[in-house]
C-alpha cells in the first residue's frame, strides 16, 4: 500500500510506525513542513491508562518514552496563596520535542521516509498519488480546508486567551494557580516535564486580557507582566518563550471523518481543551485504532468506516468532558469566591469524569478535609451565596 501522511506530529509519526510494523511492504511517506528539531510549546502530559495502550501497540516506543518521563500523582491547586494537594492521580510529562525525536528515530529505524521542510499545498496531487492519504496536519489542517465540502468541519473559536511558556521553576505535580489583579483573573496550568523545565500556560478571559492591554504589549512586556503576576509561584525564575503568543483555543469537530481514501487524524479531526491534557494521547490512540482497522481488511474504505464507528463514541466522550473543563476555565472568575478547598473540589470534579466517591478513593484525606470544611461553612452565613 502507498500511504501518504501530511503532518509529522504525534498522530502522523505514530500511525506510520504502526503501519510499517504491521506490514513492512507498505511504502510510507510523511510530509512535514518543519525541520526535525523544530517544535512549538514545551511539555505534554499523559495519564496512566494511555501508557498501557502505547505499550501494547509498540513496546520500543513505549520504553523510550517512559524512560524520559517525569511522573507524579498530585494535582495542586493554588488559590489565595494556599496550596491544596490532591493525590492518587497518575500523570507523566515529557518534552514535546523529546516525544517527536523518539517517534522520528523509530520511523527511521523502520525505514519510513520523512520529508522534512516540505509544506504541502497541492493536496490533490498527493491524494491522487497514493492508496491512502492521512491528514495528520494539526488544528489548522490544510487537507481539511481543501476538502471542506467533504468533511463538514465545525470550528468554534473560544473566548479565552492562553499563552504557552516554559520555566525552570519545577512544579512537582499538575499545578493550577489562580491570581487576581485589577485587570481580572489569571490561571496558570503548570507541570514539570524534565529534570529542569516546566510547562507554564497562562489563561485568562477576554475582559481580563483587554483590561491588561495585552493587545498593545510586545512579547517581552507581556512576559514581564505575567512574571510579576506569578512572582510568588515562579520563585525568581523567568518565563521562557518559544515564540510564545496569545491564542484562542479552537474546538474542532468534523461531520465526516473520511471520504474516498482520505482520513483525518489527531488535532485535524478533533481537539479537546488543553486543561484535560489529552490532545497527544487522543492523537496517538487515533493512530492505534486506525492501524488496527486497516490491518483487519484489504478494503480501505471499509476500514475507514470501521475507524469512525470505533473512535466516534470515545472522542465524543472526551470532547464532552473537555467542554465542561473548558467552560469551567472560561468562567473561572465566578469560582474564585470559593475557599481554596472548595475551589480544588470543583476543579477536580469539573469535567464530570471524577465524582465524589472516586475522589474519596484516590485521596481520602482531601475528601475528609473538604467534607469537614463544607459542613462547617454550611453552618455559617455565607457572603455572596452559592454558585
Ligand atoms: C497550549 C496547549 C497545551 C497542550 N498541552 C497538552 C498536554 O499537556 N497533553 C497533551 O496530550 N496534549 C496537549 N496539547 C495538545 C497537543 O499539542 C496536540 O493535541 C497534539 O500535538 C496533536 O497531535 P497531531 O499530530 O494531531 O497534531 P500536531 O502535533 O499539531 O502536528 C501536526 C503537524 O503537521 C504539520 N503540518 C501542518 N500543516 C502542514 C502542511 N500543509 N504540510 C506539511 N506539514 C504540515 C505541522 O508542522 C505539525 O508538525 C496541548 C495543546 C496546546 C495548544
Amino acid at each position: 500500500m502507498k500511504i501518504n501522511i501530511i503532518g509529522g506530529g504525534p498522530a502522523g509519526l505514530y500511525f506510520a510506525i504502526l503501519m510499517k510494523k504491521a506490514d513492512a511492504a507498505h511504502r510510507i511517506t510523511i510530509y512535514e513542513r518543519n525541520g526535525p528539531d523544530d517544535t512549538f510549546g514545551w511539555g505534554v502530559v499523559f495519564s496512566g491508562r494511555t501508557l498501557a495502550n502505547l505499550r501494547a501497540a509498540d513496546e520500543p516506543t513505549h520504553a523510550a518514552i517512559t524512560r524520559e518521563f517525569e511522573a507524579w500523582d498530585n494535582v495542586d491547586v493554588v488559590h489565595r496563596d494556599e496550596k491544596i494537594s490532591i493525590h492518587g492521580n497518575s500523570f507523566s510529562g515529557i518534552a514535546r520535542i523529546r516525544l517527536l525525536k523518539i517517534l522520528q528515530a523509530r520511523c527511521e529505524e523502520l525505514g519510513i521516509e520523512i520529508k522534512f521542510r516540505r509544506e504541502v499545498a497541492d493536496v490533490r496531487s498527493i491524494h491522487a498519488a497514493g492508496d491512502l492519504l492521512v491528514a495528520a496536519d494539526g488544528v489548522n489542517s490544510t487537507v481539511r480546508q481543501v476538502f471542506a465540502d467533504q468533511f463538514q468541519t465545525n470550528l468554534s473559536v473560544r473566548p479565552n486567551k492562553y499563552i504557552w511558556y516554559g520555566t525552570h521553576q519545577l512544579f512537582h505535580g499538575l499545578t493550577l494557580t489562580f491570581r487576581e489583579n485589577e485587570a481580572g483573573v489569571f490561571a496558570a496550568h503548570s507541570y514539570k516535564f524534565d529534570g529542569h523545565t516546566s510547562t507554564f500556560i497562562v489563561e485568562c478571559d477576554a475582559q481580563t486580557w483587554q483590561n491588561a492591554n495585552f493587545k498593545d504589549r510586545g512579547d517581552d512586556d507581556t512576559r514581564a507582566y505575567l512574571e510579576r503576576e506569578f512572582a510568588r509561584d515562579l520563585h525568581g525564575h523567568e518565563l521562557l518563550s518559544n515564540n510564545s503568543k496569545w491564542i484562542n483555543f479552537v474546538l474542532v469537530r468534523n461531520g465526516n471523518w473520511s471520504f474516498d481514501h482520505v482520513v483525518l487524524l489527531g488535532d485535524a479531526l478533533h481537539t479537546a481543551h488543553f486543561s484535560i491534557g489529552s490532545g497527544t494521547k487522543l492523537a496517538m490512540e487515533d493512530a492505534i485504532a486506525l492501524a488496527e482497522c486497516l490491518a483487519e481488511t484489504n478494503d480501505t474504505r471499509a476500514a475507514l468506516g470501521e475507524f469512525v464507528t470505533r473512535r466516534k463514541p470515545v472522542i465524543g466522550d472526551y470532547q464532552a468532558a473537555a467542554m465542561e473543563s473548558m467552560l469551567w476555565f472560561e468562567n473561572a472568575r465566578d469560582y474564585l469566591r470559593l475557599s481554596p478547598l472548595e475551589l480544588a473540589y470543583t476543579l477536580m470534579t469539573r469535567s464530570g469524569r471524577i465524582d465524589h466517591q472516586t475522589l474519596r478513593h484516590r485521596d481520602p484525606r482531601f475528601i475528609d478535609a473538604y467534607e469537614i470544611a463544607t459542613q462547617q461553612s454550611n453552618k455559617e452565613p455565607r457572603a455572596g451565596g452559592a454558585l
